[in-house]
């Protein structure tokens, strides 16, 4: 219970204006892809969604707290009653989450690169379920911690945050998702999402377990293939998945000789997977923003700098002190 009692703190005026901003950007985000759709995707695609793997690798709760799809989350997910959902149940939402992050990063390449209009459609889609998966489940065990498409990354990322940061959604925490929460147990969200298969080769079998095994795979699949038309969606697809058998076998093989647990192989896994992404996207990003020549340089330069201080923190800290299990 003292986990429970550290883990959440009331949230700041500072975490309201910015939940409040994240809103009014989303707005503003909605607009820009309907009336400027090309302005817009360069923005996102090539200056906002590449900081987020190093905001999740330094602390997720900076993006957790903001995120508007939270905010929305929580804004019905705290005002009926206390509606918890069970650990199992947390895993089988969490694996939806998973095939809706599979499905929508490669249909970045034959749609939502380039059709503004799209994107909008599928983000007020997806900002409509958030709202409605709050009068169902309590605080964030709806969609925030089950079948948000960001959730398996944001947790493999955030396994080892380099600083504490307030949760500042929850005060007081209800234990709505009584297993894997990244808020409350950050340091264990892995290990309880693989569940009892997490300290045997059998978590290479859990959807969790197969998705971080696959998912070095994933962004080589991404990165390898180029935006094309709606029609090529089935040959993005192939590419993408092709390279997550091939990273799944790599590593199940790995994991299985030198007999590595879920939640020690995770480290390094989300170590490859976030130093492969910055590799191909830094020269992606400097050519969509006409950067100079110098920029993938540097871009790579500050991530792998990063990623090396998480790494070296990672495997002397195995358990911080507000990690605990609740
Ligand atoms: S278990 Fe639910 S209420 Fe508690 S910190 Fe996590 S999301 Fe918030």
């Amino acid at each position: 219970m003292a986990a429970r009692a550290d883990a959440v703190s009331p949230g700041t005026g500072m975490w309201k204006l910015a939940q409040f901003f994240g809103i009014v950007l989303t707005f503003v985000l909605l607009a820009g892809l309907i009336r400027e759709p090309e302005l817009s995707l360069k923005i996102l695609w090539n200056a906002v969604i590449p900081l987020l793997p190093a905001v999740f690798l330094i602390q997720p709760e900076i993006w957790r707290n903001t995120c508007p799809l939270a905010t929305l989350n929580v804004a019905t997910g705290r005002r009926v009653g206390s509606r918890t959902i069970s650990a199992d149940a947390a895993r089988r939402f969490g694996a939806v989450g998973i095939l809706l992050l599979l499905l929508m990063v490669p249909a970045r390449r034959f749609l939502f690169n380039t059709d503004g209009t799209a994107l909008a459609i599928t983000i007020i889609v997806v900002a409509v379920l958030a709202i409605l998966l709050g009068f169902v489940f309590d605080m964030k065990a709806g969609f925030c911690n089950a079948i948000c498409p960001v959730l398996p990354v944001e947790r493999l990322y955030g396994q080892r945050p380099l600083f504490k940061a307030p949760n500042a959604h929850c005060a007081p925490c209800t234990l709505c998702t009584r297993k894997g929460c990244v808020d409350l147990v950050p340091l264990k969200s892995v290990e309880q999402t693989l569940g009892e298969s997490a300290g045997a080769g059998r978590w290479l079998l859990t959807p969790y377990g197969a998705f971080a095994a696959a998912f070095p795979g994933f962004v080589i699949g991404y990165y390898t293939t180029t935006d094309t038309v709606l029609s090529a969606a089935g040959s993005v697809y192939a590419q993408v998945g092709l390279w997550m058998l091939g990273s799944y076998a790599l590593i199940a093989v790995l994991a299985l000789v030198l007999k590595i647990p879920g939640a020690v192989a995770t480290i390094p896994i989300a170590g490859l997977s976030i130093g492969l992404y910055y590799w191909f996207a830094a020269p992606v990003v400097t050519d969509a923003l006409s950067l100079a020549a110098w920029a993938p340089t540097v871009i790579r330069v500050a991530a792998f700098g990063l990623l090396a201080v998480w790494l070296w923190r990672a495997h002397r800290l195995p358990h911080a002190p507000n990690g605990g299990a609740v």
